[in-house]
């Protein structure tokens, strides 16, 4: 299977790192104030430091699931339903994303621990189209 990996726009392809083997979100760290963001910043939002003094950090695997729906009409390549989530970072950032888990009734994963995977987020051309996803920890 093809893969377009984070492509056509909708995701950032400098927003995934691999470190000792593992994927991780990528956000920005700023040198002045240490505001961390996900996605990275153009410039710090805390302190207008600019981009030179914001470094790319990886981020967490794990956070915790503090809101999700499930999205039951979706706008198009997305195919409902899912479900969609925030989850919170232990720097900083809440990561608005797909939620993989084993109910599909969204109250079950609020509060609950969850990890970072990549995941089909839809098909285009016959090709998968990957992305980021928190899949909630048994
Ligand atoms: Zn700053």
């Amino acid at each position: 299977m093809a893969l377009e990996y984070l492509a056509d726009g909708i995701f950032r392809p400098d927003i995934l790192a691999t470190v000792a083997g593992q994927t991780h979100l990528v956000g920005s760290r700023c040198e002045a104030c240490g505001d961390i963001r996900f996605p990275p910043a153009p410039a710090c939002p805390e302190c207008h430091a600019d981009v030179e003094r914001l470094e790319r950090v990886p981020l967490s695997r794990q956070g915790e699931v503090v809101a999700a729906t499930r999205v039951e009409r979706a706008i198009p390549p997305f195919v409902p339903p899912y479900l969609l989530a925030y989850v919170q970072l232990p720097e900083g950032p809440r990561v608005l994303c797909q939620l993989l888990a084993d109910s599909s009734e969204p109250s079950h994963a609020i509060g609950r621990r969850c990890e970072l995977t990549v995941d089909v987020l839809y098909e285009k051309d016959g090709a998968a189209v990957r992305g980021y996803k928190f899949q909630v920890e048994p």
